[in-house]
């Protein structure tokens, strides 16, 4: 569904994608792992077209969505983004977030997208809170409103950045808990994280970024039990 042919970006004189090459098919799950500054959330931006890259490719169904003509509207409802920070509309209550992008970008109705909102906010569990304002929201709770808004636009592809980061412990096994259940439904997601045990149970693939490149892939049983590169032992060695 997504593959990445010798992607390239600097920022100044730093280079922080330095040829990336990768592909994710249907129904993956890969995770990204690696450490500060090596360059994950970059690559996930550059998907999301967040950020511009220097040079290479990005085939979404085959096609190089860095040249001619795109919708950075409709690309990002079909590759979502749920980010470290939420970026919930605050002014809005948690129904009023999941139905502005159905009814500005896929042009729905208030009520069919009312009725997918709730459908997606009862799957996250918070139906409940529907018409509550998102300030008043645990980071949790906010977290799993930001993945059933992204939900709602029937996205083919779901990106992670670090969706975990900014929640205090005890909020993080629920929203992981929903991504686990999203992964068994069988949706494709690319992830950047930090929980080790998470990546090593839900992926069909685990990508280790080193300093702008991807030093090391393969199953989460390659990756975790046997690590080929030093770096990515040294990596690991962290979380133990
Ligand atoms: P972390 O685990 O801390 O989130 P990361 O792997 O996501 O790290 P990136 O955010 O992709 O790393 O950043 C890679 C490098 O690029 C860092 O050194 C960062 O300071 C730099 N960088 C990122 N965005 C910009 C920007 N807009 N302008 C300048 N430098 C940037
Ligand atoms: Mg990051």
């Amino acid at each position: 569904i997504i593959q990445i042919n010798h992607l390239k970006k600097s920022f100044g004189a730093l280079k922080v994608l330095n040829d990336v090459e990768f592909h994710c098919d249907s129904g993956e799950v890969i995770t990204i792992i690696g450490s500060s500054g090596s360059g994950k959330s970059t690559l996930l931006r550059c998907i999301n077209l967040l950020e511009t890259p220097d040079g290479g490719e990005i085939l979404y169904h085959g096609k190089d969505i860095l040249k001619g003509e795109i919708n950075l509207n409709t690309h990002r409802s079909k590759v979502g983004m749920v980010f470290q920070s939420f970026n919930l509309f605050n002014n809005k209550t948690v129904l009023e977030n999941c139905m502005i992008g159905q009814i500005k970008v896929l042009k729905r109705s208030k009520e069919e997208a009312k009725e997918k909102a709730m459908y997606y906010l009862r799957k996250v569990g918070m139906e409940a809170f529907a018409n509550s304002s998102s300030i008043q929201l645990s980071g949790g709770q906010k977290q799993r409103v930001a993945i059933a808004r992204a939900l709602c636009m029937d996205p083919e592809v779901l990106l992670f950045d670090e969706p975990t980061s900014a929640l205090d412990p005890e909020m993080v096994g629920d929203v992981l808990d929903v991504m686990k259940q999203l992964a068994e439904e069988g949706l494709t997601m690319i992830v950047v994280t930090h929980e080790m045990q998470f990546a090593h149970d839900i992926s069909s693939r685990v990508i280790f970024m080193d300093k702008g490149i991807i030093a090391e892939q393969g199953t989460p049983q390659q990756i975790f039990e046997n690590p080929q590169q030093e770096r990515t032992k040294e990596f690991l060695q962290r979380y133990r």
